[in-house]
């Protein structure tokens, strides 16, 4: 029994002290960057989708992610990720970034064919987006000392060659904004994390391939797909 209750509690490391953020929920939101929802061959939608990943599925920068099972097409999407320090309904937008802590570098990692087949047929986004492993997120950096990313080069890179590469002036919504509109519809609290949309740049990965991706002055992330499980 001893092992049940000392689970292991999802966190994030946080660069330049010991103890690590407790991870609570981990938000991501869709559509939010013009060139990205051209080349999915969609339209600009007036409130980007929000799903979820458990907190389970982050993985610490450095981390192997074994090749998910049921997939013939995993893809990678770099994501500016915020970490939120405090919370609340119906959060003013204005009031959005005072419950930032900091921000880290994600890859939210995505079962493309079965998004497809699930987008198709009405269906759930779980097993497209919601797998174990599926949210890599590199160290955070304190919004106290670094202050709030308005712009810099967000980028991935599969064993070396740059796939995708924006900045984050490209987002539709900022973060402030993806907060408030987070905040309508769940009660946000300290610990949870929000994955905040993805450039144009999608594509596979496959085993034995090394994904590296960063955001300007926020940090970068590396992660091997390994072979997989059996
Ligand atoms: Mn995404």
């Amino acid at each position: 029994m001893t092992e049940l209750f000392d689970y292991y509690r999802p966190s994030l490391a946080v660069r330049g002290i010991e103890r690590r953020f407790p991870a609570r929920r981990v938000f991501c939101v869709g559509w939010n960057y013009l060139d990205h929802i051209k080349e999915m061959d969609r339209k600009r939608v007036p409130q980007p989708p929000v799903f979820m990943k458990p907190a389970d599925a982050l993985l610490p920068d450095g981390g192997e992610i074994p090749f998910p099972a049921q997939t013939r097409n995993l893809h990678h999407e770099v994501e500016l990720v915020v970490a939120l320090q405090g919370g609340g309904l119906n959060i003013p937008a204005e009031e959005a970034l005072g419950h930032v802590y900091g921000y880290g570098v994600g890859i939210d990692l995505t079962r493309r064919d079965l998004q497809e087949k699930a987008r198709k047929g009405g269906e759930p986004w779980e097993t497209s987006k919601s797998f174990d492993y599926s949210a890599p997120v590199s160290t955070l950096r304190r919004a106290s000392g670094t202050g709030h990313p308005a712009k810099g080069r967000i980028w991935l890179a599969v064993n070396g060659e740059v796939r995708q590469e924006a900045d984050l002036e490209d987002m539709i919504r900022k973060p402030a904004e993806l907060i408030a509109q987070i905040s309508l519809f769940f009660e946000l609290k300290p610990g949870d994390v929000i994955f905040t949309g993805t450039p144009a740049g999608v594509g596979p990965v496959k085993p034995g391939d090394h994904v590296t991706a960063g955001v300007e002055r926020v940090g970068d992330v590396h992660i091997k797909v390994g072979r997989p499980r059996s």
